[in-house]
């Protein structure tokens, strides 16, 4: 593994910042864009921007919190195995 870096190293480094000239124009369009959507841990896909929101919300919280009960009952069901 660390071979085939070491000796392709130069050429990834090639590749990716022709990707990144290629892609400038997105990558910077992406970063500056919140409106992208991203998963939230409780399964919820929401923006970017609203995730902070999102985090203290009630949906989310309750989401959050079964996913702890279930998590529980299952450790609770394995340990009993
Ligand atoms: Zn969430």
């Amino acid at each position: 593994m660390d071979n085939y870096y070491y000796t392709n190293r130069e050429r990834l480094l090639k590749l990716k910042k022709q990707y990144y000239i290629k892609n400038r124009e997105q990558i910077l369009e992406n970063l500056k864009n919140k409106n992208v959507n991203v998963l939230c841990k409780c399964g919820c896909m929401i923006k970017k921007c609203s995730l902070v929101k999102h985090k203290k919300s009630n949906k989310h919280i309750n989401i959050m919190k079964s996913n702890q009960i279930v998590t529980k009952t299952i450790y609770i069901i394995k340990s009993k195995s």
